[in-house]
């Protein structure tokens, strides 16, 4: 009996069927730590992990799969800073505050969600929407729906009247006086529940307007608008839960305060002053520039009616500085991550902001880092994403040629994979 069992032991060994493997064939791949592009390496995959990245071609086991991508440049997948997934922009979006329901925007969600996987974006942070993005992303990770890995913010954070307090601009009777429940705060007791309420609802970032937009009904685009207690106030109940800081701002002194007070990036950051590059790079704080929304927002208004006229005055002062600023915020080495507001012109497009990055001085494959490595650094998560390396989770793209020679090929991703599974080739 004894050696009966002991034969179905060995015999169980032997017969023991090695996991099933994805060997990729890349042509060429980005090293995007070191700034280099590697030919000739094969990356294997195994669950959602690379497990090995070889040189040459490596011959795979006869149970294993390959795909063939040696005409195709391959690299981490892209991740975006700054998205709103829940909605896209359109002449009608004043009027949705009114007439969606909150079940309205996550379907709405799901096309998107799906857009921007298949353009390559394998992780989007995204930065304040209605709270059906917290229910999107659970959506998502139990594969329900389709798209980028979701870190979110939940609802954004304002004061009164501030970018993002969803009021501005409509009748008091119908919208009322919303408070830090709602992501809109005055003063420091309420700065600490508005991100204690982030954090119990799932947030995974916290999102502050501290200066005013361009797409708010209000007047200003560019004032400051939280005192420097209730940013630190807001920085210091994040630290406590673990969660980061983006602060939206166009204006210096709102840039400012937020950065002295410990936000992780700025978003847009569009009028720079000669002090707020010196103090990015004192507090190592990332620029998530959005250029891409600057443009688009000035294209949409100049359709007439597209915007209410309080919004298209905004958009056409504010949208033609942010490349100019972006270019002398990289000359002077403040740290970038790639962000496009994608929402603000229609999703799937995120790689239009590659071909401005470019165009402002930065070389593609920089630009690629920023949209890996940099992103990957800026969300804390570099040890899992953010490159392609042995025990990083498998999200890997390719594009058909070389885009460091041709940026074009941003937008023509030909192959995705997020988490060991293969959403696109072609
Ligand atoms: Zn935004």
């Amino acid at each position: 009996m004894r050696s009966f069992l002991i034969t179905m032991l060995l015999a169980s060994c032997f017969l023991k069927v090695e996991a099933q493997k994805t060997y990729l064939y890349c042509g060429q791949l980005i090293d995007v730590e070191h700034l280099q592009i590697l030919k000739e390496k094969t990356i294997v995959v195994e669950g959602n992990k690379i497990i090995d990245v070889l040189d040459g071609y490596a011959k795979a086991g006869a149970n294993d799969k390959t795909i063939d991508l040696k005409t195709s440049t391959v690299m981490p997948g892209l991740m975006d800073m700054h998205v709103h997934i829940e909605s896209e922009t359109s002449p009608s979006h004043y009027l949705d505050e009114f007439t969606l329901n909150t079940a309205d925007y996550a379907l709405a969600a799901v096309p998107i969600a799906k857009t921007t996987l298949m353009a390559g974006f394998t992780s989007v942070r995204d930065l304040g929407g209605s709270g059906a993005n917290i229910s999107l992303r659970k959506a998502i990770h139990k594969g329900y729906v389709v798209g980028p890995r979701l870190y979110t913010a939940g609802k954004a954070i304002a004061t009164t009247g501030g970018h993002a307090d969803p009021t501005s601009g409509y009748r008091e009777d119908l919208m009322g006086d919303p408070g830090p429940k709602e992501g809109v705060i005055n003063g420091v007791e309420d700065a600490y529940k508005a991100v204690r309420q982030r954090y119990k609802e799932g947030s995974d970032v916290i999102k502050i307007t501290a200066s005013g937009g361009v797409l708010s009904m209000s007047a200003n685009g560019q004032n400051s608008q939280f005192t420097d207690e209730e940013i630190k106030a807001i920085v210091a109940a994040a630290k406590d839960y673990g969660l980061k800081v983006a602060a939206h701002c166009h204006g210096a002194e709102a840039m400012k305060r937020a950065i002295k007070a410990g936000v992780n990036s700025i978003e847009h950051g569009t009028l720079m002053d000669e002090e707020v590059y010196p103090l990015m790079k004192k507090y190592g704080t990332y620029l998530v520039a959005t250029m891409i929304a600057g443009r688009s927002s000035m294209d949409s208004a100049k359709i007439p009616g597209y915007f209410p006229p309080m919004v298209a005055k905004k958009a056409l002062e504010i949208g033609p500085k942010s490349q100019s600023n972006f270019a002398r915020a990289y000359k002077e080495g403040v740290k970038i991550a790639f962000g496009t507001d994608a929402g603000v012109f229609k999703h799937g497009k995120n790689w239009l902001e590659f071909k401005y990055m470019e165009e402002a001085g930065m070389p593609v494959i920089e630009a690629i880092q920023s949209a890996t490595w940099n992103a990957a650094d800026l969300m804390g998560n570099r040890s899992i994403l953010g490159s392609i390396e042995k025990d990083k989770l498998a999200d890997i793209i390719a594009v058909p040629g070389d885009p460091t020679k041709n940026v074009e090929l941003m937008g023509q991703v030909n192959f995705v994979m997020k988490d060991g599974i293969v959403y696109k080739a072609k």
